[in-house]
């Protein structure tokens, strides 16, 4: 890694190199799309953001891309971002008799409906919710989904992976009682952390953004005070230091944000916990208290892993392209030296992919030129095969990042190799 930030490739130039995603102006710019690399990276942080899911007790949902534009309305998305969302779709009211007589009773009425691109997730988690009834004993509920948003960016402001106008976001909704608020921000505050040190990407503080004098903020005094208490007993449970920041919470409630400062000074929030009083007042979001009676559920944002887009450059960036092994996309390149090595270069390429790993064997062109161009591809490992190797049931690895070279056994290097996968280890341990 160059030391010089000045020489440092941003992800659309890594980009040239690694053939992560394309963009196509017949595809429409803002929408990126992911190539078989970039899949293969996309594949691997969704299977991150799944396991602290799954760690914290979260269940996955899947829930539509659209809606109505009275879903929006409802939660209030539509009064405060209606001109980040794309226009809605007027679905017609169609030829008379068309719609309402060859449904159900339930489609009755959508003529005449408007669709609109959602612009966040939590309005379909609230209905998930809501789809039965909850008692006191079974909260808090978590749900879970890697799902897409949408944002009507302008064209000119639109970037490579940094600025799109689909975000691949890796979202959970909390459905607590008050009680639970502070453990369920602190749980989620810690998951995003740990995200973050996985991915090995910097956090340079974390902001408990408040509200302002501003009257567009939804929701009580009592409960935004609340709530920040919430916020801050999670924090000091965690050991976190904040900053706090009026006017950036959410028009729903405050927040703790994750913010990262890059080299030219732009600050950016990664991950976010979000207490919501307002989204469960919206949508009548309750459960059946120990007394009988309903009680309004507490919602609470969290975002652990971030946006697809978003992290995928910044990984890209943080280590120049080549990303620690079990993010990057071939984990290892096997060049036999002559046709001679050409079966026990399938045999470890067998062997590892048996193990789930992703080994590309490139047996043509000169031993120089192949060690180039893995080099260029930045891929983690090199794995030579001469004759002494392979007379010894060996192979010659170089790993790039650490700077380590040496003959290891073919078992040696498989078994070190799943370690450092499975473990999501920085490094492989030699
Ligand atoms: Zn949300």
């Amino acid at each position: 890694m160059n030391p010089d930030p000045a020489d440092r490739l941003d992800h659309r130039e890594l980009n040239r190199d690694l053939a992560i995603f394309a963009t196509d102006p017949l595809a429409g710019s803002g929408l990126p799309l992911w190539l078989p690399d970039g899949a293969v990276i996309f594949g691997e942080l969704e299977r991150l953001a799944a396991d602290l899911a799954k760690a914290d007790g979260c269940v996955p949902v899947k829930t539509p891309v659209l809606g109505k534009r009275a879903l929006f309305e409802r939660s209030g998305h539509w009064a405060k971002f209606a001109e980040d969302m794309f226009p809605p779709m007027s679905m017609g009211a169609g030829p008379a008799g068309s719609e309402g007589s060859a449904g159900s009773a339930g489609s009755a009425g959508e003529s005449g409906d408007e669709l609109v691109l959602r612009p966040a997730n939590c309005p379909h988690h609230a209905l998930v919710y809501k789809a039965r009834q909850h008692s006191y004993r079974e909260l808090p509920i978590r749900l879970h989904e890697l799902a897409p948003m949408f944002r009507a960016e302008r064209s000119g402001v639109l970037s490579g992976l940094s600025r799109v106008r689909q975000i691949n976001l890796d979202d959970t909704h909390v459905f607590c009682r008050p009680d639970q608020v502070a453990d369920e921000a602190g749980k989620a505050l810690v998951s995003a952390l740990r995200a973050q040190e996985i991915l090995g990407l910097r956090v340079d503080y974390v902001r408990l953004s408040l509200r302002d004098d501003s009257p567009s903020y939804l929701g009580s005094a009592e409960q935004w005070d609340g709530a920040e208490v919430a916020l801050q007993k999670a924090a000091s449970a965690a050991g976190v230091a904040t900053v706090e920041a009026p006017g950036e919470a959410a028009f729903y409630g405050p927040k703790l944000d994750l913010q990262v400062i890059d080299s030219a000074g732009r600050e950016e929030t990664i991950a976010t916990v979000q207490i919501d009083f307002n989204q469960p007042e919206r949508f009548d979001l309750s459960y059946d208290a120990a007394d009988g009676s309903r009680r309004r559920v507490v919602m609470v944002h969290r975002g652990t892993v971030g946006s697809m887009e978003r992290v995928t450059a910044a990984v890209l960036e943080r280590y120049q392209g080549r990303l620690p092994l079990w993010l990057a996309p071939t984990q290892v390149a096997v060049l036999p030296v002559s046709p001679a090595q050409d079966q026990a270069a399938r045999g470890l390429v067998d062997a590892l992919l048996a193990e789930g790993l992703r080994p590309r064997l490139d047996p043509d062109g000169s031993l120089g030129a192949r060690i180039r161009e893995s080099r260029r591809r930045r891929e983690p490992l090199i794995a030579v095969i001469g004759s002494a190797e392979a007379d010894a049931g060996e192979v010659q690895v170089r790993d790039v990042a650490a700077g380590v070279e040496g003959r290891i056994l073919v078992a040696d290097l498989v078994a070190a190799m799943k370690g450092a996968y499975v473990s999501r280890a920085a490094g492989v341990a030699w």
